[in-house]
């Protein structure tokens, strides 16, 4: 990888932020700390974090709206830890621009490794875009600028949403296992986030017509191909 990648921790509990921060720092990642919501977000703006593991429960705001003010400055992975495994509160994180969940408590060796996939699947959304298909009927992508269009307005997805569709995309009509998605797009193989990939195709749904992913119960998704 090469260059050192920086971590904003958004913790308000000082034993778990400082504990997750030594395992960060030993894993070899450069990691700026925040215990509030207002915190977070000026930390933010002031270190250029690569990706952000963000606590839902914050005092000042909440995980939720910092996810939404900092997705609005710029695009940065997040993982979210929630105290409970709730899937109205997922959904919500994950509306507002949230890309993998952790539920409390959890393992550090989980955590680094949510983390190393998260950053990995940045360099992979690259790879993925030259795979897709960029016109499908009146579904369309410019892979390269990250936008999408359905019948000719402009939708915003968000980086993981984003990168699901192209994932469904670059093999349309073609059913995708649920632990190939998650393998593809998060470069985390293992079924542990089918439910993660099941969450992020129903916000899909929501943003781009629930008719345009077919669900196959048991095995996965597809993309429905454009009818002429
Ligand atoms: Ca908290």
């Amino acid at each position: 990888m090469g260059v050192e990648r920086k971590v904003l921790v958004v913790e308000d509990e000082p034993v778990i932020n400082q504990a997750v921060t030594d395992r960060l720092r030993g894993s070899g990642y450069d990691v700026v700390q925040a215990w509030d919501g207002p915190g977070a977000v000026k930390v933010f703006a002031e270190a250029v974090p690569d990706l952000v593991v963000l606590d839902v429960m914050l005092p000042g705001f909440d995980g939720h709206e910092v996810c939404r003010r900092i997705q609005a400055d710029r695009p940065v992975p997040v993982l979210m830890l929630t105290a409970r495994d709730d899937e109205a509160d997922i959904l919500v994180g994950l509306g507002v621009g949230a890309d993998d969940y952790l539920t409390k408590p959890f393992r550090m060796r989980e955590l680094v490794a949510r983390v190393g996939a998260l950053l990995r699947r940045v360099d992979r959304a690259a790879e993925l875009a030259e795979r897709t298909n960029s016109d499908l009927g009146d579904l369309r992508i410019d892979p390269a600028a990250r936008r999408v269009w359905v019948s000719g307005s402009e939708v915003h997805l968000t980086p993981t949403e984003f990168d699901l569709l192209l994932c469904l995309a670059a093999s349309p009509g073609v059913v995708l296992s649920r632990e190939h998605l998650y393998a593809e797009v998060w470069g985390w193989p293992g079924a542990s986030g089918t439910r993660t990939v099941d969450s992020h195709v129903k916000a899909l749904r929501a943003k781009i017509g629930t008719g345009r992913v077919r669900t196959v119960h048991g095995v996965g998704y597809a993309l429905e191909t454009p009818h002429e």
